[in-house]
């Protein structure tokens, strides 16, 4: 299965904590045959192994802050220099403030690329906390206690939501009503990207 738009599908899915982005990402990217790549799922990932990496960044994930710039930068940079990367990628969770935005931009005019759309995954804010408490319950992990819940809220309206203007004002955005079915937003998402000639063939 190879992806469209000159053979190739660079993706982004943005959308609050508990939208459901994490989901839809990884379903997106099979569509295509392109990795999801997580960051934070890198991040935790590295936590719980216990590498350089996760030591130097397991309190600021703890705490529900943001890591630096730098530090993501250079993780994603690396990473979508990966073979597996070269025909496209969906980036769930970076970039996530106008700065990243901006360093990703960078990233892929070296290389003569573009993104072709971002998803924005539209979820209201009574929802994505409901979820959130769940997902707090299911998987117990560390920054889902409901103090650092809201404070993740928070960063995303401050630092995400103008990144994401940003985008809109491009034109790349697909606009997707995030409540519904798993198949259902998914639907949604794959005919919002057809509908800019983004298909997987
Ligand atoms: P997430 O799973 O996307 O909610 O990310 C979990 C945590 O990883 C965030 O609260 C941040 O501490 C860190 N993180 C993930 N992506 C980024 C990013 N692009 N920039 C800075 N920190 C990030």
């Amino acid at each position: 299965m190879t992806a469209a738009v000159n053979g190739s599908a660079r993706l982004l899915i943005i959308g609050p904590q508990g939208s459901g982005k994490g989901t839809q990402g990884v379903h997106i990217a099979t569509s295509f045959d392109v990795p999801a790549i997580a960051t934070g799922d890198v991040f935790r990932a590295n936590i719980s192994a216990g590498t350089e990496l996760g030591r130097r960044v397991r309190s600021v994930v703890d705490a529900g802050e943001l890591v630096s710039d730098e530090l993501t930068g250079d993780l994603v940079r690396d990473r979508l220099s990966q073979p597996d990367a070269v025909r496209g990628f969906l980036l769930d969770g970076y970039p996530r403030n106008v700065a990243q935005a901006a360093q990703l931009d960078a990233f892929l005019s070296a290389d003569g690329h573009q993104l072709d759309a971002v998803i924005a995954l539209n979820v209201p804010r009574a929802e994505s906390v409901r979820r959130l408490s769940q997902r707090a319950v299911e998987q117990g992990r560390a920054d889902d206690t409901e103090a650092l819940i809201s404070r993740r809220l928070e960063i995303y309206d401050r630092e995400t939501k103008p990144m994401l203007d940003q985008y809109r004002e491009r034109g790349i955005v697909v606009e997707t009503d995030g409540i519904g079915t798993l198949t259902d937003v998914t639907t949604r998402i794959l005919d919002g990207l057809a509908e800019r000639g983004i298909v997987a063939d």
